[in-house]
């Protein structure tokens, strides 16, 4: 398989300014190098400001890069901008988590899925009113939705209209940037399952965000764990369940909620201490240096590199060299 998107040693900082004057650099991304194949879901995990957001969003170029390369199709769009950007900005798009507040309350459905059509497309007014119910089709929906504004919607039908605003423009790439997240858990396998059905009716390639593994666990052939700017491990998706080798994914892993309770006793917690350190104060070494419970010595002088321990599973530990 080829990347379609590709970061290399990608970097992401934000200056943050003082209400008393001075500043601050926070590293949100910081040097990640990943490379996401043609017709693949990348699951994507790790707690609230681990920078997965971030680099999702520096990868479509809704932010601009502070430090390394992008690569689309192995063209080099890090810094491009106006009319030279303007064609990758229609093959990347994203679904947001928060359906609610991504749709602008005041435009009905068919407003909401002809603008970002109107923007790449020149159409005439029949073909541009099929092409939106072709897409409402494709998300389950029909055109009795069109003069309905988001309000008049479920959460789970707010998120198929989010969706359907991603995809007719007909991208290549998308960020599901914790699309499910925010809906019911009794909608949540529903939402997964349609964007299945799309990524092989489209040929669409995924970055799928999400704050735990369960989420990810099914819809994503590969995993990349994401903390404090870094990526700690990648790993095909079965293996990183079956054996994850960097002590934060084990931690995450053990944390995952067990419906069974003879299997749940049988798995050990660990427990993280601490909580994750600011962007903005890294700590020397390591970045999981400060909470992890099998630190040595030498964690705290320099950051393990992330290396390929077996076929297609990275992971950047001391512990694995
Ligand atoms: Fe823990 Fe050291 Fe491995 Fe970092 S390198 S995860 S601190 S054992």
């Amino acid at each position: 398989m080829s990347a379609l998107l590709e970061a290399v040693d990608l970097k992401k900082y934000f200056t943050i300014r003082g209400a008393m004057g001075g500043s601050r650099v926070l590293k949100a991304v910081d040097g990640v190098s990943l490379a996401i194949e043609k017709g693949e879901t990348f699951g994507l995990v790790g707690e609230s400001g681990c920078g997965k957001t971030t680099l999702g969003r520096t990868m479509i170029r809704l932010y601009d890069v502070t430090g390394g390369a992008l690569k689309f199709e192995g063209n080099d769009i890090t810094k491009l901008t106006g009319r030279a950007l303007s064609p990758y900005r229609q093959r990347m798009q994203i679904i947001f988590q928060d359906p609610y507040s991504s749709l602008n309350p005041f435009m009905d459905v068919e407003e909401l899925i002809a603008e970002p059509l109107d923007l790449r497309e020149k159409l005439g007014k029949a073909e541009r009113r099929e092409r939106i119910v072709q897409m409402l089709q494709k998300v389950g929906m029909d055109e009795t939705a069109l003069e309905k504004y988001p309000h008049e919607f479920s959460g789970g039908q707010r998120q198929r209209v989010g969706i359907a605003r991603a995809l007719v423009v007909k991208p290549e790439f998308v960020l599901c940037d914790e699309p499910i997240s925010a809906l019911d858990v009794s909608i949540q396998a529903q939402v997964v399952n349609m964007l299945e059905d799309l990524q092989e009716e489209m040929g669409l390639t995924y970055l799928f965000v999400a704050h735990d593994l369960s989420m990810v666990r099914h819809i994503s052939r590969r995993i990349g764990v994401m903390y404090l700017g870094h990526i700690v491990e990648i790993s095909p998706s079965k293996e990183l369940y079956r054996s994850p080798l960097h002590p934060y994914t084990q931690a995450l892993l053990s944390a995952i909620p067990i419906p069974d309770p003879k299997r749940a006793k049988d798995i050990k917690r660990i427990a993280l201490s601490g909580d994750v350190p600011s962007p903005s104060k890294m700590p020397k070494g390591c970045p999981f240096v400060t909470r992890c419970p099998r630190a040595m010595p030498k964690c705290k002088e320099s950051a393990p590199l992330l290396k390929e321990v077996s076929p297609g599973h990275q992971v950047a530990c001391y512990l694995t060299e």
